[in-house]
């Protein structure tokens, strides 16, 4: 296959260079920021798992992978690290709480406190998925851009894409400050920017712009043992004395969102028997991508020379999503998993 321009270095532009890279695609990763991992993906909970959750539109269609494409990057990439520790939530009222899907399972009291043994009040009941897992985004990122490059894709940072080059709807490249980077395909992985760079094919891909706030915080190691979201926070380790802690949304000044940070963790540690040493380390706000109708994955025009791909929990479906993509780069041979995930055509 000839030469392919991914624009956006985050979760699922790393994921598509890595895959399209070790098939023997010539790639180039073009990265507005100083690295990978500058959007959304940085500040991300990265929370993985099939067996609860959302799955909007073709999202559905993708669950049944995503575990197994994860194991298969442990295996195959260097440095990918998933904290296999399995989850617990809860609401306020057990009547709240979500029932069970397959592969979880309702837990009383005395388990919780097993499970999770630094709670000071463990509730009456939880749901307790063993499958679920976390990683560090920001390292996974990293470590598939590395892939990728080991593979031979060229990745270049501080490379804003202005505008693609279209000639009689065909692409010819992407437009930087430095030039032209020819292409006989470009991927559109570059999140909230994605509608932007489309404007010359659609006016709306019904993509919102919805942000999150995420915090840091240094923790005694093993301090929290598996992610747990119940309603005041989410939390888990990320790596060993770090804490991620979802933190509810407030729109306002820096010292509005640092108090609403400060917040979350008095929650937590009011929740955890050991956690007077735990500091804020830091809080960002993430503008994460939220396509209306679930995951955009597909060419945009009738050529089949742009290419986009934009979703919502994308830290969970970048592996299997940037498997199928390059799969169908690849063969030219659509992708029925991806079916339900197409965007208009222009
Ligand atoms: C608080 C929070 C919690 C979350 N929790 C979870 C979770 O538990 N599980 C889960 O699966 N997901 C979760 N998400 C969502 C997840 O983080 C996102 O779906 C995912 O990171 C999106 O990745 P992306 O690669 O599409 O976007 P991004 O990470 O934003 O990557 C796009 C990249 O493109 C670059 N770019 C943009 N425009 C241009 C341009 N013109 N030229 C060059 N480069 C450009 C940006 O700099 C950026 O690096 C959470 C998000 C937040 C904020």
């Amino acid at each position: 296959m000839s030469a392919v321009v991914v624009v956006g270095a985050g979760i699922v532009g790393a994921s598509v260079s890595y895959h399209l890279a070790r098939r023997g695609v010539p790639v180039t990763l073009l990265e507005q920021g100083p690295a990978p991992a500058s959007g959304v993906t940085k500040h991300s909970f990265a929370w993985i798992g099939s067996a609860g959750g959302h799955w909007p539109g073709g999202a559905q269609d993708l669950r049944e992978y995503v575990l197994a494409d994860y194991r298969r990057l442990e295996t195959d990439v260097p440095h990918v690290v998933v904290r296999w520790t399995g989850s617990l939530s809860w609401a306020d009222t057990p009547a709240e709480s979500s029932r069970p899907g397959p592969g979880q399972f309702r837990i009383g009291r005395s388990d919780i406190a097993t499970l999770e043994p630094n709670l000071r009040h463990p509730p009456d009941q939880a749901i307790h998925t063993p499958s679920d897992a976390g990683v560090d985004p920001t390292a996974l990122t990293h470590a598939l851009v590395a892939a990728a490059g080991a593979h031979g894709a060229t990745v270049l940072h501080d490379t804003t894409v202005i505008s693609l080059q279209m000639t009689n709807g065909r692409v010819e490249g992407v437009l930087t400050p430095t030039g032209l980077h020819p292409a006989t395909t470009v991927v559109l992985t570059a999140g909230t920017g994605v509608p932007k760079l489309c404007e010359p094919l659609t006016a709306d891909l019904a993509i919102a712009d919805s942000p999150a706030t995420l915090a840091r915080v240094a923790a005694p190691p093993g301090l929290v043992k598996r992610i747990v979201a119940r309603p005041e926070f989410e939390v888990r380790e990320v790596q060993d004395g770090e804490l991620v802690l979802v933190v509810p949304h407030v729109e306002g000044t820096a010292a509005v969102c640092e108090q609403a940070a400060q917040d979350a963790l008095q929650h937590l540690k009011t929740a955890f028997r050991g956690s007077d040493q735990c500091r804020l380390l830091g809080y960002g706000i993430g503008r994460r991508p939220v396509p209306r109708n679930g995951p955009v994955i597909g060419y945009m025009t009738h050529e089949r020379s742009v290419y986009v791909a934009v979703m919502h929990s994308a830290i969970t479906l970048a592996p299997t999503v940037g498997r199928l993509i390059a799969d169908e780069l690849v063969t030219g041979s659509p992708s029925s998993e991806l079916q339900r995930c197409r965007p208009p055509v222009h």
